[in-house]
């Protein structure tokens, strides 16, 4: 089981979730337990990095300060019995008295590298799961705290967006958690921390619990995975969007990953790269409405949904840049050229399109880094002959259709774009991969919201 940073965001849902897993564990399951930082940590800690190496002294303290009330009133709330609240909070203050440490060294030092970066992140994790843990241990279960590192999850050393070695990490996570597990003991891992080979820090990306809790969940081989969070479970699309929004029961692996992909607040997107390969279902369900049983992903779901639309995505704070000119015609390596461009400047390329005429190629990226991108390919390209003309278009949003029915099914991209006629909508661009399992297209920012609601009722998704 897993808990993100909402589900423990207060030492009222800390004691909330230490409820579901006991009563889970009471009645014949074998539980561990993987936790995030408590919401809003992880970004704080990202914050005081970048400011501890500006060498601004002064911050570190308050921060510190701060983070040690928020996490003390937790274990206030979280634990009744007052030995175990007074043995928690001295793990807390220990705790942040080391990043107090770590701090005040990048602030001297005035350089943050990825490798002192993933380790000032390790201390969100570092700071709940032992509160979880204690919080289970005052409800009278015993229960063991672990971070990724001590659990035996084993990566290699890229900093930030760390791989477990699966072999390695399975063959360490039997000894170390599949003991406690056989003597009824809960294990709380830290998520998103390990270790490289040398016992080195590391994190595993942004939203990495999820990964730790499959990965986990692979070693152990467990039945199911459970992503507990607070949505009840992947949705048609976004319920702000569209009220009649529908939670998805059944997803398969590769539909899922689709959506984790394009967005739809599911999940890491490698989180699902363990669980396919020993097919484990995965559960996302949420801590606030435990009596829904949320989207089940397994390889194939047993009633397959006859509609070949399964969700719709609207994706905003985007921009589109449109490169053309007659030199890229015919010209090998041109494309290649544009994006080699923009990866060397760090700016992620989401989608692409190109027609046969080679004339010309749209691309579609953060809206944040609009700027920097056109001033680079401008300077890098124009006036050499390949191309004449870049322009780009910041009022626009993409919209990403999903659904593992629509391989190999004729029609379903007449029908969609029938759909946006009719809604008076004008598509900018388009971008199908032959996976067929997506459909994206760029439209007006203003005509996002509309889009996506004519859609979803075109292919009944709130009927699912
Ligand atoms: N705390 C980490 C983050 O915010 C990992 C997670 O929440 O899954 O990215
Ligand atoms: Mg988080």
């Amino acid at each position: 089981m897993k808990f993100g940073g909402s589900s423990v965001g207060t030492g009222e849902n800390i004691r909330h979730v230490a409820d579901l897993v006991t009563h889970y564990a009471k009645n014949d399951c074998r539980v561990a337990v993987v936790v995030s930082a408590l919401a809003g940590v992880t970004n704080s800690l990202i914050e005081i990095a970048e400011q501890a190496k500006k060498g601004d002294e002064k911050k570190i303290q308050a921060f510190t300060k701060e983070l040690a009330e928020k996490h003390l009133a937790a274990v206030s709330k979280a634990i009744v019995n007052k030995q175990l609240q007074k043995e928690t909070e001295k793990i807390v203050t220990d705790t942040i008295s080391e990043l107090n440490k770590v701090l005040t060294g990048i602030c001297y030092v005035g350089e943050l590298t990825p490798k002192s970066r993933d380790y000032v992140l390790s201390f969100g994790e570092r700071l709940s799961a032992p509160i979880v843990c204690n919080a289970l241990r005052d409800l009278k279960f015993e229960a063991q705290f672990f971070t990724g590192k001590d659990a035996g999850i084993v990566t290699d050393s890229n900093f930030g967006e760390a791989d477990p070695l699966m072999d390695y990490t399975t063959h360490r996570i039997k000894l170390t958690i599949s003991p406690l597990l056989e003597k009824g003991v809960v294990p709380v891992v830290t998520g998103y921390i390990a270790a490289d080979q040398y016992g080195v820090v590391t994190t595993l990306g942004r939203g990495g619990s999820d990964y730790t809790a499959t990965v986990l969940g692979v070693a152990l081989a467990a039945d199911e995975v459970w992503i507990w969070t607070d949505v009840d479970g992947i949705m048609t699309t976004d319920p702000k969007t569209m009220p009649s929004a529908k939670k998805l029961p059944l997803l398969s692996y590769q539909e899922a990953a689709e959506m984790a992909i394009f967005g739809a607040k599911a999940m890491h997107p490698r989180a699902l790269e363990p669980v396919i390969k020993a097919n484990i279902p995965v559960r996302i369900r949420s801590v606030f409405h435990s009596d829904n049983d949320g989207t089940l992903i397994t390889k194939e779901p047993a009633n397959k949904s006859a509609e070949v639309v399964k969700a719709v995505a609207l994706i905003k704070d985007v921009a589109m840049i449109n490169v053309g000119g007659g030199g890229m015609v015919g010209a090998p390596g041109s494309y290649a050229k544009v994006l080699e461009v923009l990866g060397k400047n760090d700016i992620n390329v989401m989608m692409i399109s190109t027609a046969v005429s080679e004339a010309n190629m749209s691309m579609v990226i953060r809206r944040g880094l609009l700027g920097r991108a056109i001033s680079a390919l401008e300077i890098a390209l124009l006036g050499r002959g390949l191309v004449s003309e870049i322009t780009a278009e910041d009022d626009v949003c993409v919209i990403a259709v999903m659904g593992a029915n629509m391989q190999g099914t004729l029609g379903v991209a007449s029908r969609l774009f029938t759909t946006v006629a009719r809604a008076g909508v004008n598509i900018r661009m388009i971008a199908q991969g032959s996976s067929e399992l997506n459909i994206s297209f760029v439209v007006k920012e203003k005509d996002g919201e509309a889009t996506v609601k004519a859609i979803h009722k075109e292919f009944k998704l709130d009927k699912v």
